[in-house]
């Protein structure tokens, strides 16, 4: 079969040139079907004039699977998911998080992602994933058993524990910077009905409360995982979302009992609930509809430093959004040195989500940014040189840097947190 290639012009352009955070007018979309075909593209691509682009589901919040003048390699058409029997799932990099969840839940599965079911998988699943299963099962990488990959010189490899195993320790954490996968091979988890409560806050004293919020999560089974969603302004409010993913509704009642006892609870809901419907999908075309971006970082504690540091980002102007995510459990029972994503201390990721980009939205984040212990590469739209530093300690950047070195020396990809080539 020959390569599908949209182009300005043709009628199918409207509907592949933009993603979820952007607008895009590339010079071509490649639209591959095979990972033999991945890597006709990426051979095409490569003869191109203009900047590459990966795409997988377009949810990417630094914006840079659209570009203008380039060519995008977009894996949408590649998003089966497949039960290979017991809890293993073979997933395409096109699917999105809400499908692999409907699908795993016919087999009697769940597995980790993150809190929306549009994010693709080819994006989250290079780099993380930090998901409401994430203390009960850790990160979506963590579930990773195998993967198939496109390398810059067009070879198609399985990787594995046994199969190219650095490649397979860089595509967990810092997949983008060594090439395309092609296919996840997941160990899924066995918790398809889980426990979900949403609790809604007035903030009277934000900076208690998060200190709070902080100390309630680290105490909570790690069968819990929890997302604070908090909105600025002159009267702070938050919304927060809970599993409990774990046996018995006794279990489930005593771990969540602690989150309605915060102060400030002006509501509350608490169900069982199949997994599928935690992820909340809208399906909505691209159109580079939402432009907000994003700063984050990891911490270990929300302990009053932080916690002061971000109640004053609350009442920043050009701040809209703090989302506190739950990390820690089972997250933390990967060594630092077993992927390439190293942060395995911390309990929390910290984000905070403005309308534009702008000045006082990056003055407002910096006094939070020194007290940070580590970034998690898929919330930060920004792209600054020392950022590879926050996300990959020394000796982890290091190893990164000697893989990529031998499988992508020309640096073709280049795009995503670029941790560069070794220069001797
Ligand atoms: C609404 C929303 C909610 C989110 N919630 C969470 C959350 O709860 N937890 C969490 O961990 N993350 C979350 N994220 C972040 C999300 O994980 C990243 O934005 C992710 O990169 C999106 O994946 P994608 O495939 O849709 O992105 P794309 O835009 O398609 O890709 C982003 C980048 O990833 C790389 N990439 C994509 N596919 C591949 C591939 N197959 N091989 C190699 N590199 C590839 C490329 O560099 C690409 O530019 C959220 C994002 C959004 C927009």
């Amino acid at each position: 079969m020959t390569l599908e290639i949209i182009r300005p012009g043709d009628r199918a352009y409207g509907s592949v040139r933009h993603v979820y955070s952007a607008t895009g007018s590339p010079a071509a979309v490649a639209l591959p079907r095979s990972s033999v075909e991945v890597a006709r593209a990426l051979e095409f691509a490569r003869a191109q004039p203009g900047p590459l682009a990966i795409r997988s589901g377009g949810h990417g919040i630094s914006s840079i699977s659209t570009n203008d003048g380039g060519t995008v390699i977009d894996l949408r058409r590649m998003d089966a998911v497949h039960h290979l029997g017991g809890s293993r799932l073979r997933v395409g990099p096109g699917a999105r998080w809400g499908a692999v969840a409907r699908a795993a839940y016919g087999w009697g599965l769940a597995l980790t992602s993150g809190d929306s079911g549009d994010v693709g998988v080819g994006g989250l699943a290079t780099t993380g994933g930090i998901g409401l299963l994430g203390r009960a099962q850790g990160l979506t990488i963590d579930r990773l058993r195998a993967a198939e990959m496109v390398t810059a010189d067009g070879r198609v490899l399985r990787l594995s524990a046994d199969e190219h195993p650095d490649l397979f320790w860089a595509v967990r954490g810092a997949g983008a910077n060594v090439g395309i996968v092609t296919s996840f091979e997941f160990e899924a988890g066995t918790t398809p009905v889980v426990a979900r409560a949403y609790v809604m806050f007035d903030l009277a004293d934000p900076v208690g409360f998060l200190e709070r919020w902080g100390a309630t999560v680290e105490a909570a089974p790690r069968e819990v995982s929890a997302f604070l969603y908090v909105g600025g302004g002159p009267r702070p409010f938050a919304q927060a979302t809970i599993v409990y993913a774990g046996d018995g509704t006794d279990a489930a009642t005593r771990a969540l009992q602690p989150f309605v006892a915060l102060p400030g609870v002006t509501g509350q809901r608490a169900e069982l609930v199949p997994y599928p419907e935690v992820p909340l999908a809208s399906g909505a075309p691209h159109t580079g509809q939402q432009a907000a971006v994003m700063h984050g970082g990891l911490a270990t504690h929300l302990d009053r430093e932080l916690a002061g540091r971000l109640g004053n980002l609350l009442r920043s102007p050009g701040v809209d959004m703090l989302q506190i995510r739950s990390a820690g459990g089972a997250i933390n029972d990967t060594a630092p040195d077993a992927t390439a994503y190293a942060h395995r201390h911390q309990n929390f990721s910290v984000t905070a989500v403005a309308g534009s980009a702008g000045a006082a939205f990056d003055a407002a984040w910096g006094p939070v940014r020194e007290v940070l212990d580590g970034l998690y590469l898929s919330f930060e739209s920004t792209h600054r040189p020392d950022d590879v530093h926050r996300a990959f300690p020394p000796a982890t950047l290091e190893r990164l840097r000697r893989i990529k070195g031998e499988w992508d020396p020309d640096d073709v990809f280049s795009q995503n947190f670029d941790v560069g080539v070794p220069t001797a």
